[in-house]
């Protein structure tokens, strides 16, 4: 029996295959390589997408994290709160502006962001809010946007797990200053390569962020800043103007994986086995992954390795205890629900192609792996 993989982006290229090729050969075709007539189709088509009024295209999600904190004036001596339980990304572009990221511990059911806890953390020095939608579910956006209106404190959702997720019918990146996407091939809506995007309805701030990519240049060879160089090259763009056509099923699929898996590891749950992923009524998750947390979690992982099951640990270590933050004085114990989560979570495979007997073999091995 053939493993079954975390994710199968072969799988999903031999549904569009005539699709992709005809697209990638019509860039290369076209002679104009970056920031050209796909990618502005594509910004036109993520913005409708989100609900919101402009999207800029840059190289990666973590340039639209990046770029977004640095259009809003994030710099030495500001703070800004965060999750500790994300990638990396999350909060290093908080720290490359030389802004210090200041960490909230998590909701145990979903994996927030504790909005409680993230209130308790602000201060006169918060210039932004960096709202993390973990493995595709939103937070409470109407909490949080209340919270940081209060205190007039910009929020930047990344959103670079949650395209297509909605709070209270609202897509992710309708609801921030800023959204930063990422098109990493392994998202929901992945490139073949790198690729990102903020969305925002602030125009005078997509001028920014189009400055910004482009060296700070508002007209080629004239700067008015130090920038950058981050811009989407046009063979991914036409890729994922591919791919965000069939991304609503998409991720409506990934609701039916997840759904199986609620019902099938129910029983495991009940017994106390395992805990299965929690969901804040009011959301509407597109499920980047689907991760269930058990006290045995490395021997979990090791049964269904044997099985043939592949799974990953999103993610093995804190934010607040990476060695590269030591400065910033987190101790263990510091963020508990964020550490324990460290320790138990593991995800399963979740995408779209998984077939109904991939899916029973893959319940079976958890069942069985938490059994023996
Ligand atoms: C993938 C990811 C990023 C970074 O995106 P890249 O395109 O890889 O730079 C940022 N934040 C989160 C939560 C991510 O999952």
């Amino acid at each position: 029996m053939t493993a079954i993989p975390l994710l199968d982006l072969q799988a999903q290229y031999e549904t569009m295959r005539t699709e992709i090729d005809a697209a990638i050969l019509g860039v290369v075709r076209s002679g104009r390589f970056i920031l050209g007539a796909e990618g502005e189709a594509l910004e036109g088509e993520i913005a409708a997408f989100c609900g919101a009024a402009h999207a800029v295209a840059l190289a990666n999600g973590t340039d639209a994290l990046l770029l977004s904190l640095r259009a809003l004036g994030v710099g030495a001596g500001d703070e800004v709160v965060t999750t500790p339980f994300t990638f990396f990304a999350s909060a290093e572009t908080v720290a490359a502006l030389g802004a210090k990221p200041v960490f909230a511990d998590i909701d145990p059911l979903t994996f927030n962001m504790d909005l409680a806890d993230m209130e308790r953390r602000l201060t006169a020095r918060t210039k932004a809010i960096v709202a993390v939608h973990i493995f595709g579910q939103m937070l409470n956006m109407e909490r949080l946007r209340d919270i940081a209106a209060e205190r007039g404190i910009p929020v930047v959702e990344d959103a670079a797990q949650a395209i297509g997720a909605a709070w209270a019918g609202r897509r992710a990146g309708a609801w921030g200053r800023a959204a930063a996407f990422s098109f990493f091939p392994t998202k929901n809506l992945g490139a073949y390569g790198d690729g990102g995007m903020v969305v925002t309805d602030d125009g005078d701030l997509a001028a920014e962020l189009r400055m910004l990519r482009s060296h700070g240049g508002r007209r080629k060879y004239y700067h008015d800043a130090i920038g950058y160089n981050s811009r989407l090259d046009e063979i991914q763009a036409a890729v994922l103007r591919v791919k965000l056509r069939r991304l609503p099923a998409w991720n409506e699929a990934r609701r039916r994986v997840a759904a199986f898996y609620d019902a099938a590891l129910a029983e495991a749950a009940g017994a106390g086995r395992l805990i299965l992923p929690g969901r804040e009524a009011g959301g509407e998750p597109v499920y980047h992954l689907y991760t269930l947390r058990a006290a045995g979690r490395d021997r979990l992982a090791a049964g269904l390795r044997e099985r043939g099951v592949a799974s990953a640990i999103y993610y093995p270590v804190p934010l607040h205890l990476q060695k590269v933050f030591a400065a910033l004085g987190y101790r263990a114990g510091d963020l508990p629900r964020a550490e324990q989560a460290c320790r138990e979570a593991l995800s399963i495979p979740c995408y779209p192609e998984l077939t109904p007997a991939q899916l029973e073999r893959i319940a079976a091995a958890v069942c069985a792996a938490l059994a023996g």
